[in-house]
C-alpha cells in the first residue's frame, strides 16, 4: 500500500525567491530586454500612428479607438487592468481605461466698454463676424461676467510693488525676455488682478488671426472641483490687445508717454469685460494595466506616455497629424516594456514592487489625463508611488543636440529630485550593455524649453514622486504632418526601451526605494 504523503508537504513548497535588481543579475535582465525588438516595435507603430486614427486628437474618434488597440495589447498579453472599472470583473477592454469628462469652452462673442469718469470711451464687440477693429483677444483662461474693473498700466510689469492691482484690468507691454513675462503674469496673478491686458501685437491689424483662432475649436479643460487648484500655473486671465490700442486708452486718458513708455499707475479709466462661452462636455480616457508585485506590492512603478496627439486640420494633402514620435514612439515603447515584464513574472522573475502601465490622454491640451490621474483619482496610492518613468519622444534625432552621435537620449529630472534614480539609469545603462549616450542638456529647471514641465511627469514630480523624463528632442516634423512611423530608428528606440526596463526592473527589485535628495520642481 501506497504511504500516504504529509499534508504539508502538498501545501508548503519552498519559499518564492525574490527577483534581484538589474545591477546584480544583469544578464538575467538582458533575457528579457531582448524581447524589446525593433520590430515588434514597428508592428505596433505603423498601426498606431496610421492615418486611420487621424491624429488622436483627445477626445475624438481616433484617441478613443487608440486608446482601445492599447487595453486590447494588454489583454491579448494577459496583463491585469487597473482602471477606473478594475474590479467589477468584466471581460472585454473597459476595465483598463480610467474616463474622465473634459469641458470643451468655445468662445461666442465678447464685449468690452472703457469708460473715463463715467464717459464711454471706447466699445469694442468680438464676433466670429465682427471681426473688424480688434481691441482684444481672449488668449488663456476665461474673464468671467461683466466685472468692470480700474486699468491700471504696469509696463513690463517688473515692478508691481505699491500698485493696486486688486480686481484691476493691467496693461502690460512685453519685454523681449520671456522668462521676466511669465514671472511678470504670475505675480500680477497673485497680486489679484483680474485680467492682464498683453500688448502682444504692435497694431489691431496683427490681431486678425488671433481673434479667429480664438473662435475655432474650444479650449479643452478638467472641470473645476471644489478644492482643486487651476493647474496654469498661477497665471491670470489673458487678453492679447496691441501698443495701438493701448496708445488709444492712454490718450482717451490724458496720459503722455514718456520715452516709448507710460508711467506706471491707475489710468483713472475702468474696462467691462463679458466673454460668452459655449461649453460642452467631452469624454476621454487614460489606459492603466498592472503587474503586481510580490512582497513589495503595496509600491509602485508607473511607466508612463500620452496615447493623444493634436489631430487634423481638416485640409491640404496630408492633413493629420500622424504623431508616430509624439507620441506614439514612447506609447508602443510601454507595450514591449510591459511584454518583458510579463513574461519575466511567467518564468518566474516577477517584480518585488508592482508596475503601473500608465497611458495617459489630453497631454497635448494641458497634460489634462496625468492631472486627473495625480490630482483626482490616482488608481494606486501616489505617496507609495516610488518613481515615475515617464516617455515621450524617443524616435527621432534632435538636430541641434550639438553632439555627434544619434545613439543618446536625454534625460531630463533624475538627479534633480533624486540622485538614487539618477545613479541607478546609469549604472543600468552600463551594466545591460544598452550604452547609450546620456545626455544631460535640458535637464536644468532654468532651461528655456522648459521640458522638465512640458509632459506628464510633472504631475508626478510636483507630489516629489522621483521620475524620469526619457526624450530624444524636436525635430523639423515636431507638431507637423510629416511625424511618420517611417522616419522612426527603431532600432536606438529599442535600445531606450531596454534601458527603461532595466531601470524599472532596478527600482521594482531593489530593497529601498530611490530616496528623493533635491528640491525637484517644486
Ligand atoms: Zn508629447
Amino acid at each position: 500500500m501506497k504511504k500516504l504523503l504529509p499534508l504539508a508537504a502538498l501545501l508548503c513548497g519552498p519559499a518564492v525567491a525574490q527577483t534581484a535588481p538589474a545591477l546584480d543579475d544583469p544578464d538575467l535582465v538582458g533575457r528579457y530586454q531582448a524581447t524589446i525588438t525593433p520590430a515588434e516595435l514597428a508592428g505596433h507603430l505603423y498601426v498606431y500612428a496610421d492615418d486611420f486614427l487621424a491624429g488622436r486628437e483627445t477626445g475624438e474618434p481616433g484617441q478613443r479607438f487608440a486608446a482601445r488597440y492599447l487595453a486590447g495589447q494588454y489583454a491579448t498579453m494577459g496583463i491585469a487592468p487597473k482602471g477606473s472599472g478594475a474590479d467589477n470583473g468584466n471581460l472585454g477592454l473597459d476595465p483598463y481605461l480610467q474616463p474622465f469628462a473634459l469641458e470643451q469652452s468655445s468662445l461666442q462673442r465678447l464685449t468690452a466698454t472703457v469708460t473715463r469718469g463715467g464717459e464711454t470711451v471706447l466699445t469694442h464687440v468680438l464676433a466670429p463676424d465682427a471681426l473688424g477693429d480688434v481691441h482684444l483677444v481672449p488668449a488663456y483662461g476665461q474673464v468671467e461676467g461683466a466685472a468692470a474693473g480700474p486699468v491700471v498700466y504696469v509696463g513690463e510689469g517688473s515692478a508691481l510693488g505699491g500698485l493696486e492691482l486688486g480686481g484691476a484690468y493691467a496693461i502690460m507691454t512685453p519685454g523681449a525676455d520671456q522668462g521676466a513675462t511669465r514671472a511678470a503674469l504670475a505675480a500680477a496673478g497673485a497680486a489679484g488682478v483680474r485680467a492682464i491686458l498683453l500688448a502682444s501685437a504692435p497694431t489691431a491689424d496683427a490681431l486678425q488671426r488671433p481673434a479667429a483662432g480664438a473662435f475655432e475649436a474650444g479650449r479643452l479643460s478638467l472641470p473645476a472641483v471644489d478644492g482643486a487648484d487651476d493647474d496654469g500655473g498661477g497665471l491670470p486671465p489673458i487678453l492679447l490687445t496691441s501698443r495701438e490700442t493701448v496708445d488709444a486708452l492712454m490718450t482717451a486718458a490724458g496720459i503722455e508717454a514718456g520715452g516709448d513708455t507710460y508711467p506706471t499707475g491707475d489710468t483713472g479709466l475702468a474696462l467691462a469685460v463679458n466673454a460668452e462661452y459655449e461649453t460642452q462636455t467631452v469624454m476621454s480616457e487614460n489606459v492603466v494595466a498592472f503587474i503586481e508585485g510580490s512582497d513589495l506590492r503595496d509600491e509602485f512603478v508607473v511607466v508612463s506616455a500620452h496615447l493623444d496627439h493634436v489631430g487634423d486640420d481638416g485640409d491640404g494633402e496630408d492633413a493629420i497629424y500622424n504623431g508616430a514620435d509624439d507620441d506614439g514612439s514612447g506609447t508602443v515603447t510601454i507595450l514591449e516594456i510591459a511584454e518583458a515584464f510579463q513574461a519575466a513574472k511567467e518564468n518566474g522573475h516577477g517584480p518585488r514592487r508592482s508596475i503601473l502601465f500608465l497611458h495617459v490622454s489630453g497631454e497635448e491640451k494641458g497634460l489634462l489625463g496625468s492631472e486627473y490621474y495625480a490630482d483626482r483619482e490616482p488608481l494606486v496610492p501616489i505617496e507609495n508611488t516610488v518613481t515615475n518613468l515617464n516617455i515621450d519622444m524617443i524616435g527621432r534625432y534632435d538636430p541641434e543636440r550639438g553632439f555627434d552621435t544619434t545613439d543618446y537620449v536625454y534625460i531630463i529630472g533624475g538627479d534633480l529630485i533624486s540622485q538614487d534614480l539618477s545613479d541607478w539609469n546609469a549604472a543600468v545603462n552600463s551594466a545591460t550593455g544598452t550604452d547609450l549616450f546620456l545626455s544631460d542638456r535640458f535637464n536644468s529647471p532654468d532651461d528655456p524649453n522648459q521640458f522638465f514641465r512640458r509632459s506628464d511627469h510633472w504631475n508626478f514630480g510636483k507630489y516629489d514622486v522621483p521620475f524620469i523624463f526619457y526624450f530624444t528632442g524636436t525635430h523639423e516634423d515636431y507638431h507637423g504632418v510629416g511625424d511618420h512611423a517611417d522616419k522612426i530608428d527603431y532600432e536606438r528606440m529599442a535600445r531606450i526601451g531596454r534601458l527603461i526596463f532595466g531601470t524599472a526592473w532596478e527600482v521594482a527589485n531593489r530593497d529601498e526605494r530611490p530616496a528623493v535628495s533635491g528640491v525637484g520642481f517644486n
